[in-house]
């Protein structure tokens, strides 16, 4: 056995989390990490209990590995308990999780959850058709962007190959908009500064209460598990209602040029929480699939944060007009 290897390779895998539990699916994706440059190859052995007396085998599948370390596989799965092997070399994991059998048909005959209104505190209603317009006659100083970095705390958001958490790169690309908005003469509050999680409904609750002029949600996107994600990365602008379309429309156009050429599916109509303000115009970006070797190594650059930040300040301009 190689020495080195033992003390100094490392072999990690990021998804599926040991005892993570899966939807019903029939296949998953694989991520995780060697070290950058590793030369031999990663191969997955699919699950134990796919073994059956009666079912052929199933080979091995060998990962595609990007320079950073970072590899990824798609892996057939069965319904119930599986236990698979990563080999790397000289180093070997053995991960187990669940996959959960399709839940019950719903009772036909109960009665629908009545929504409950988030606004009705604040004596506003998520229906309320006050549609606000951009702030065009105000110089830059006096108008305010509300920064929401997502998730948070424990809830970590996506997860990439090398185990980075969706939250902590949210708020890297929040605090690099923060210093573009500013830098333009903007003012800002961020919703989170820290590894807080201030509650899905508070953040769009703030911007009511700090009269912003516009909420700005960052997230970094990732698959379903049985979907690859190499063949669905693309950058997009979420919004839940007409006045947080514009601003997304007007967004999404500048952060796409620099994402090139991650493909873009533009401003799109989506109901999330953080978007369904009435009062706020509000956009929820999803800039990248960070569960993707690719993603994750372009996410991970300072520069590209810094251009993406450069772009939305650009999208804001173009809202207001200018
Ligand atoms: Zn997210």
């Amino acid at each position: 056995m190689n020495f080195a290897a033992v003390v100094f390779a490392t072999l990690s895998v990021a998804f599926p989390a040991e005892k993570q539990k899966l939807p019903c699916v029939e296949r998953t994706y694989v991520i995780g990490a060697v070290e950058a440059g590793f030369k031999e190859p990663v191969v997955l052995h699919p699950p134990a209990e796919l073994a059956a007396p009666e079912s052929p085998v199933v080979p091995p599948v060998t990962a595609e590995v990007h320079r950073t370390g970072a590899f990824i596989a798609m892996m057939p799965v069965v319904h119930g308990t599986n236990t698979f092997t990563v080999t790397a070399g000289d180093m070997s994991l053995e991960r187990k999780f669940l996959v959960s059998f399709p839940d019950p048909p719903p009772d036909p005959n109960a009665p629908p959850p009545k929504p409950r209104d988030p606004y009705a505190d604040l004596g506003i209603s998520t229906n309320a058709t006050f549609a606000p317009k951009p702030p065009r006659d105000r110089p830059r100083g006096e108008i305010t962007v509300m920064l929401d970095a997502g998730h948070g705390g424990s809830d970590t958001g996506a997860i990439s190959p090398h185990g980075w958490k969706e939250k902590e790169v949210n708020l890297l690309q929040v605090l690099a908009l923060d210093e573009a908005f500013r830098a333009a003469g903007f003012k800002t509050i961020l919703t989170r500064s820290d590894d807080s999680f201030p509650a899905l409904y508070d953040r769009p609750k703030l911007a009511i209460s700090k009269k912003v002029d516009a909420f700005i949600s960052i997230h970094h996107n990732a698959t379903f598990a049985s979907t690859d994600p190499r063949l669905s990365r693309h950058t997009v602008a979420y919004a839940s209602n007409t006045n947080g379309f514009e601003l997304a429309a007007a967004i999404q156009p500048y952060v796409a040029s620099v994402m090139a050429p991650v493909k873009n599916i533009g401003a799109q109509m989506r109901s999330y929480a953080v978007c369904r303000n009435p009062v706020i115009p509000s956009t929820l970006l999803e800039i990248d699939f960070i569960n993707l070797p690719d993603g994750e190594a372009d996410t991970w650059e300072p520069e590209r944060r810094k251009k993406v930040a450069d772009a939305i300040v650009l999208g804001f301009l173009d809202w207001l007009g200018r």
